[in-house]
């Protein structure tokens, strides 16, 4: 039996996997309908500055209609862990105010002056006070925790400074780097995934570009690897590595209507 024929779910990265910037790649709208008839999509983010919402709209600029439960961000895993793990903990949160909105409608409680914990997001709308804020909770030993861990977050004509970056800034003053951290590539996001579609993790496929988040995601919580070659990974840099396996390697994500 094909191991694809087992998968109730595929997890589809977005930039290098059915975009690139802003220009759909060939076929990736027909692939969405095929993938769709065989089982259902979600896409998934580690982009925590930008809300479900966001995502939908940009996802319709570019000709693919979703339903918001077929978007899954980092902010949204991250959300649903405090709500398991800190429940009526109070945040202090860095981050967009799309992400603040996102926190609100989980009912976290927001709280700038005496938090349980503090979270820290891709924040593009990022101060020196906030910066002062939260490095004076964690010098006084608050819980750490991070939406996902990327360095830096693609754009033109250079990648511009994502959240990773963030925290080694944050450790070179406090020593302190987060103690959980939710997105692609650990489990975290893994398993509320897992909960909020009610599957196991062969149950589970994930399709993306990049082997260090997409693929690592996939073989940490034990899903079905599939590394697409349309983004940032050409086949030299995978054949010239041996840390991060793919069950599927294919050009791009096209290839799927064939196999
Ligand atoms: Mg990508």
């Amino acid at each position: 039996m094909n191991k694809l024929d087992k998968i109730k779910l595929y997890c589809l990265d977005m930039d290098g996997t059915v975009y690139l910037e802003n220009t759909l790649l060939d076929q990736a709208l027909d692939t969405i309908a095929y993938l769709r008839k065989k089982a259902k999509i979600v896409f998934l983010t580690n982009n925590s500055s930008k809300s479900a919402t966001s995502y939908i709209e940009k996802l319709h600029h570019l000709g693919i209609d979703i339903t918001p439960d077929e978007i899954y961000t980092s902010g949204q895993a991250t959300c649903e862990y405090l709500t398991q793990h800190y429940a009526n903990k109070r945040v202090y949160l860095v981050g967009t105010k799309a992400l603040e909105e996102e926190f609100i409608s989980y009912n976290i409680c927001l709280d700038d002056v005496h938090p349980d914990l503090v979270v820290l997001g891709y924040d593009t709308t990022l101060t020196y006070q906030k910066l002062v804020k939260l490095t004076t909770f964690l010098n006084e030993g608050k819980t750490y925790i991070a939406t996902h861990p990327d360095i830096n977050c693609p754009a033109t004509p250079y990648y511009v400074p994502d959240i990773g970056s963030f925290i080694s800034l944050i450790e070179k003053s406090t020593h302190r780097i987060p103690e959980i951290i939710c997105g692609k590539p650990y489990t975290i996001m893994g398993e509320t995934l897992m909960q909020r579609f009610h599957l196991n993790s062969d149950e589970i496929a994930m399709i993306g570009d990049r082997l260090s988040t997409d693929i690592a995601f996939a073989n940490n919580n034990h899903f079905t690897s599939i590394l697409v070659l349309s983004g940032e990974t050409k086949i030299t840099d995978y054949q010239n590595q041996n840390q991060v396996q793919a069950d599927f390697v294919f050009d791009s994500i096209a290839d799927l209507l064939n196999y």
